[in-house]
């Protein structure tokens, strides 16, 4: 029986916890070392401990979830007209409109389902990972897999996945808030502390959930899942927010408004019938169920959720996971993206191309090689074919250039042991790290500061060889290599002084001093990613500025941005001038200048807000942990999946798989997409909706028999929307929609042109619907029959239309009209079985109070749709001249 057993049964009272125990102590008694759990062992305690995973809040029931759909004012109105049949005998009405607001129900549920299904599979795809030494090799596995005894690696950016005892750390500081609600990080140590020492005070502990906000540390797991702190507090982790976007709580407010309209009238037009026409009050009631539930868009809610969860789905095909579904709409109306330079429009694969040092001589050009090597945060591990790089990508390129120069960096960090160091950081753009000479007699101590050259000549006083330092000199050197589009770097080292004589102490910004003699420069090239500058010439056509933000040099900003068409080539506004701005005078220069240089991440806030002071909607990437408030308050916060931290992630609406540019682009696209498919089904949805209303008023204000009754007119709204236009929600993407201005976010989404359209197609389907009703009955058609021609004629009508309405900004003839969108002919062909069975079912006979058509009947609906549907198309011609001219 190990220790850990014993603990697993209650603590023993004579074993301290954790964070009294000495390091080697906790790594005994969880059966573990410094170079982690092998793999067997790893999978033994996955199996005994379980996942490292908190319960999830369990979902409402699928019975609230079901009770949920009836949650809506339009409903409530179609329930109340199916009471109101009820009450007046009309069992047939009354039972249609309960199977409408039932089957609507069963749509809606199914739909949503499927669009939160979707969100799960993506927060599966977001799922943290944590970095781990496993047999003494890095790896990096789920989270979910952790178990006591794993070896975690910490730096910046991380969430803490799981309980830690640190064993090692290096100025790692963490922000426990989540934890203690202290907001302010704690530096973290690993000596062993008092056993009853509170939660906030055992700094030599990491907990899981909270966040590492500077420097590194590894820490071996002893606790997971629901034993960890944050598990005991919060127990289960928050389920899925509702599905529920900016654009739903508009169409909420729109059907509150509708209903009011509705009921009036409604209302008003039975006072008239029964007052003026002399019509009975039962059938004025009917009417006024008629109206109601004629004007009523049952199928709406259920299409926008599909729309949307749609988007989702092609979004993370192409790339863009989206962690918030508002996020889906807001894209489409995106009209700046301020994207970070390295990983992100270019490669991430830097490599060191030119080494300059003063006198080109080989020994100042090795000993800057070994300093880049030492003074370095990345990782090389050899796995007998080949070096692997780990840490970011500048470290690896160092490191990759000393070990081609023959320089071993497991033998070179143990002669020159490091024993402080102050780590990069983007507000600080320089690293420096304190080591000592092993082979000297009396060990002596040194320091090494690499980072951007302008802040490494800041420090250095002479040149390699002690001459005095030609900063001048330098400088050019630094302007041909950044107008390169290098990134460049200085190395420069000194002994350090008597302040570091003993070799230990933190290092400090102030301790560093400034008498550092410069090695020489490094020129790094990242290449422009292949897909990038075709991207951005996407966005231009789009009407999206794309703006590059970087913490590198102005030139090398220029020259990187010149290649892939970003700017005008000669502009770039760099950190320390925005600094010395005030809001308004950067609201002008943000929005006219596209590149930003030597920026840190307090800059990009800034920016996102004086761009949005002008009215912008702002797609904002980031990945450090610092870039996390800009994130949040970017209309779209954008974090790499790849390369990011947990931090930014968290903070993100979206997260691109690939940390490209153009996911970024191709996430717009589909936005638009998602935008104008619902548009285009409501223009479909309304006139039909409209139309009937025209009707059933103009009937009874002509004092006139209906030409339908509500059963019927739910008939053509449940086929009309749950057939039909369910199709458009697939539409794909019109090659249009990447050549047009980004919407106007405060536009409603039915603008005068589209309230006129619809107008004016549901005046054509009143007419022919109408006016087959009106010869008909003129002709002495039965009733029956002559209500069947009424609904047919509009069935075929819609059938018809629905061509129109697949393209905003095409007409019918235009290429692809069937082929774009495979489920328009089977979605047709439905329609037409659908109503086939209307007339001829004796079932649905009884039930619509239809009857058979015959052939002619089809004839005039086949023939009314095709006029419909070139008349919308000649408007649609008529409007384009007009608009062209
Ligand atoms: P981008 O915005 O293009 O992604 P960035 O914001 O990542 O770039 P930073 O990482 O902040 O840029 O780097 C800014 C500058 O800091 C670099 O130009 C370089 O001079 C310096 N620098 C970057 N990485 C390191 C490092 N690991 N060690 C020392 N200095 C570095």
């Amino acid at each position: 029986m190990t220790e850990r057993d014993i603990t697993e049964r209650g603590r023993i009272e004579a074993t301290p916890p954790f964070h009294a125990q000495t390091v080697e102590r906790v790594l005994t008694e969880l059966d573990t070392s410094v170079l982690g759990l092998d793999a067997d062992e790893a999978a033994s305690r996955r199996e005994k401990y379980g996942p490292n995973r908190l319960p999830q809040e369990p979902r409402p029931g699928p019975i609230r979830r079901f009770l949920a759909q009836f949650q809506n004012i339009l409903i409530y109105v179609l329930l109340g007209s199916a009471t109101i049949s009820a009450i007046l005998g009309e069992v047939i009405d009354a039972s249609v409109i309960l199977l409408v607001v039932l089957i609507n129900a069963v749509v809606g549920f199914i739909q949503e389902g499927k669009a939160e299904r979707a969100l799960e599979a993506i927060r599966d795809m977001l799922a943290p990972a944590a970095a781990i030494r496993r047999d003494g090799h890095r790896e990096t596995i789920p989270a979910e897999d952790l178990v006591p005894g794993d070896l975690v690696l910490l730096k910046a950016g991380d969430r803490v996945p799981a309980d830690l005892r640190l064993v090692e750390t290096e100025s790692l500081e963490i922000q426990e808030s989540a934890l203690t609600g202290e907001s302010l990080p704690v530096a973290k140590g690993t000596d062993p502390l008092d056993s009853d020492a509170a939660l906030a005070d055992r700094i030599n502990m990491a907990y899981a959930g909270t966040l590492v906000v500077q420097g590194f540390g590894a820490g071996t797991v002893t606790e997971t899942a629901s034993k960890t702190e944050l598990g005991r507090i919060t127990g289960m982790i928050a389920g899925l927010p509702p599905v529920e976007t900016p654009l739903m709580r508009q169409l909420e407010k729109f059907a509150g408004v509708l209903t009011v309209v509705i009921l009036a009238l409604a209302g008003a037009m039975a006072l008239f019938g029964w007052a003026v026409q002399d019509f009975g009050a039962r059938d004025m009631f009917m009417a006024a169920v008629a109206l109601a539930v004629a004007a009523i868009p049952e199928g709406l809610p259920a299409i926008m959720t599909i729309a949307l969860a749609i988007g989702v789905t092609r979004m993370v095909r192409r790339n863009a996971i989206i962690r918030r579904l508002p996020a889906v709409e807001t894209l489409g109306a995106v009209s700046v993206i301020c994207c970070d330079k390295t990983g992100t429009l270019t490669q991430n694969r830097l490599t060191v191309e030119d080494v300059v040092t003063s006198d080109e001589s080989d020994t100042v050009k090795q000993q800057l090689l070994r300093a880049g090597l030492l003074c370095n945060d990345g990782e090389a591990d050899w796995h007998g074919s080949g070096w692997t790089y780990h840490g970011n990508p500048t470290d690896s390129a160092f490191l990759a250039a000393a070990v081609s120069a023959g320089f071993d960096p497991a033998e070179e960090r143990a002669a020159h042991p490091r024993h402080a160091s102050l780590p990069f950081d983007s507000r600080r753009k320089f690293m420096a790290t304190r080591h000592l000479f092993q082979d000297r007699p009396e060990p002596t101590a040194f320091l090494v500061l690499k980072g951007a050259p302008e802040r490494v000549l800041d420090r250095c006083a002479a040149e390699a060889d002690g001459s005095p330092i030609d900063a001048d000199g330098w400088k050019t050197k630094i302007d041909a290599l950044a107008a390169g589009g290098r990134r460049v770097l200085a190395v420069a080292w000194r002994e350090a002084g008597p302040e570091h004589e003993t070799g230990y102490g933190p290092l400090s910004d102030a301790s560093l001093g400034t008498h550092f003699r410069m090695l020489g420069l490094v020129g790094l090239i990242d290449p422009p990613r292949e897909e990038a500058s075709p991207a951005v010439a996407e966005c231009h056509a789009a009407g999206i500025r794309v703006k590059m933000i970087t913490g590198d040099h102005a030139a090398t900003a220029r020259s990187i941005a010149g290649s892939l068409g970003i700017g005008d080539g000669t502009r770039a506004l760099s950190g320390p001038e925005i600094d010395a701005m005030d809001a308004d005078t950067l609201r002008l220069h943000a929005a006219d200048c596209d590149v930003f240089a030597r920026t840190t991440p307090e800059h990009k806030l800034r920016l996102v807000e004086a761009l949005q002071a002008d009215g912008r909607i702002v797609a904002m990437t980031g990945d450090g942990v610092n870039d996390a408030p800009a994130l949040k308050r970017a209309d779209i916060g954008t974090a790499m999946g790849a390369n990011g931290t947990e931090a930014a992630k968290e903070a993100a609406d979206m997260v691109l798989a690939d940390d490209n540019f153009a996911s970024i682009a191709a996430a717009v696209e589909e936005g638009r997409v998602v935008y104008d498919n619902i548009r285009k089904s409501i223009l479909f949805i309304l006139p039909t909706s409209f139309g009937w209303s025209f009707v059933i008023l103009a009937a009874v204000l002509a004092g006139q028999i209906l030409p339908v009754t509500p059963a019927q007119i739910l008939w053509v709204n449940m086929i009309a929307t749950v057939t039909l236009a369910l199709a458009l929600a697939f539409e794909p993407s019109e090659s249009a929609v990447m050549a047009r201005p980004p919407r106007d976010p405060a536009a409603p989404m039915l603008d005068l042109y589209l309230l006129w359209r619809t107008l004016y197609v549901a005046m054509l389907m009143v007419a022919a619907s109408y006016g087959a009703f009106l010869y008909a009955t003129a002709t002495g058609t039965p009733l029956a029959e002559a209500r069947t021609l009424a609904v047919t004629v509009l069935v075929v009508c819609d059938c018809a239309y629905i061509l129109n309405a697949r393209r905003l900004n095409k007409g019918l003839f235009a290429k692809g009209l069937w082929r774009d969108n495979k489920l328009i002919g089977p979605a047709i062909l439905a329609t037409v079985v659908l109503q086939a069975g209307f007339s001829y079912i004796p079932a649905l006979q009884s039930l619509f109070g239809s009857a058979a058509l015959p052939l002619d009947g089809w004839l005039i609906a086949v023939v009314a749709a095709f006029t419909v549907s070139i008349l919308v198309e000649a408007e649609f011609q008529i409007w384009k001249r007009l608009r062209r001219n």
